[in-house]
């Protein structure tokens, strides 16, 4: 028996959604009533893709006709500035008014339980759970899991689902759509920028979006406190080129003082590992962003010496082979120690 069920999870996590995974999570939506009520719900600290995929599919949802719809995630009810120009945010409630016992929760780019805060519930509260995620980490939590480890963003599984529930991408959906997928690939950057990625796109700019304000709002626009603030957290980045058996560690941090001293908000720091990340002479960069007292959200880039997700999931967090993260407690110092301390077992071996 754990034999089989092992087998099962081998195959939806590693290999992708089978056949039957795509049709049981296609008759969960299909299977609602027209009073169904449905809970969309995506990772903590959302990111373009967790919002892109989770609206884009709440329009697609409503265009079904499907009535009684909300979509939320954890923590303040606050959506980071780069996001507030995008379509479908009117679906959103706090995630205090999220219904409390829906027919179907729909949860959206969270590779495990632990992302989606106090609305971890939601999953065994309501009839029916549906996960729609693309990291190979991702625990299988839900009745359905639509897991592709090879999708570029859950976007590129939102948009599949959509397809198969016969669901025409609109210019609504496809501007949700495709702030997640650009998000995601970095603009189109990263490894998982396949030829599947940018038909995608190319389908989604068919609608008439407009890639240059989207990508000026997302990425392109942020106050002028942010720029200095991230002058004063550069100008304190290490560079520790022995770690990682030689393939080098950058990594700095930024506290909830430099955000106070700056009045800025949180969500100016998810861009900086991109400048961290730059550094030649080190393979993995660290950002590590102050949340709580003692308390550090860590982001991790590698440039593919390093499996990154294996640090994360050692430490408690998940993510991709290039980009992951966990919640790190304790000083700096320490949060570092214990990054440096899992570096030489997540090393790449050739052939291994
Ligand atoms: P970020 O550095 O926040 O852009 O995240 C990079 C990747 O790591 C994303 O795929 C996240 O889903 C994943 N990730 C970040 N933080 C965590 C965490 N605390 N637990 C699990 N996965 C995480
Ligand atoms: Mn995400
Ligand atoms: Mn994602």
């Amino acid at each position: 028996m754990t034999g089989t069920a092992g087998s099962q999870l081998a195959t939806a996590v590693g290999a992708g959604p089978t056949q039957a995974d795509w049709a049981a999570a296609e008759a969960l939506v299909r299977a609602l009533p027209p009073t169904g009520r449905v809970l969309l719900i995506c990772h903590v600290n959302p990111d373009g893709d967790a919002l892109g995929s989770m609206l884009g599919f709440g329009l697609g949802l409503r265009q079904l006709g499907v009535r009684h719809l909300q979509a939320t995630f954890p923590g303040p009810p606050e959506v980071p500035e780069p996001f507030r120009g995008m379509p479908g945010l009117d679906l959103l409630v706090p995630a205090s008014a999220a219904d409390p016992d829906p027919d179907l929760v729909i949860c959206f780019d969270a590779a495990s339980e632990s992302r989606l805060g106090e609305l971890v519930g939601r999953l065994s509260s309501a009839r029916a759970a549906l996960v729609l995620d693309h990291h190979a980490s991702n625990t299988g939590f839900g009745t359905v899991n639509l897991v592709d480890p090879a999708a570029a963003a859950t976007s590129v599984v939102a948009d599949e689902l959509l397809a198969r529930l016969g669901v025409p991408l609109d210019r609504a959906i496809a501007e949700c759509l495709y702030v997640a997928l650009t998000t995601d690939t970095g603009s189109f950057r990263f490894e998982a920028t396949t030829p599947a990625v940018h038909q995608l796109a190319a389908r989604l700019l068919a609608t008439g979006i407009s890639p240059g304000d989207i990508s000026r709002r997302v990425f392109d626009t942020r106050p002028f406190g942010a720029v200095r603030l991230f002058g004063e957290v550069l100008g304190r980045a290490r560079l520790e080129p022995a770690e990682a058996d030689g393939r080098g560690l950058v990594w700095t941090f930024a506290t909830l003082d430099d955000l106070a001293r700056h009045d800025q908000r949180p969500y100016v720091l998810e861009a900086l590992i991109d400048s961290v990340r730059c550094t030649a002479e080190a393979d993995v960069s660290c950002v590590l962003k102050q949340t709580t007292p003692g308390e550090w959200a860590v982001s991790m880039r590698s440039k593919g010496a390093v499996d990154v997700s294996r640090v994360a999931v050692a430490l408690g967090g998940g993510g991709h082979r290039f980009a992951a993260g966990f919640t790190g407690r304790g000083t700096v110092e320490q949060v570092v120690e214990a990054i440096r301390g899992q570096l030489d077992a997540a090393l790449i071996r050739p052939g291994g």
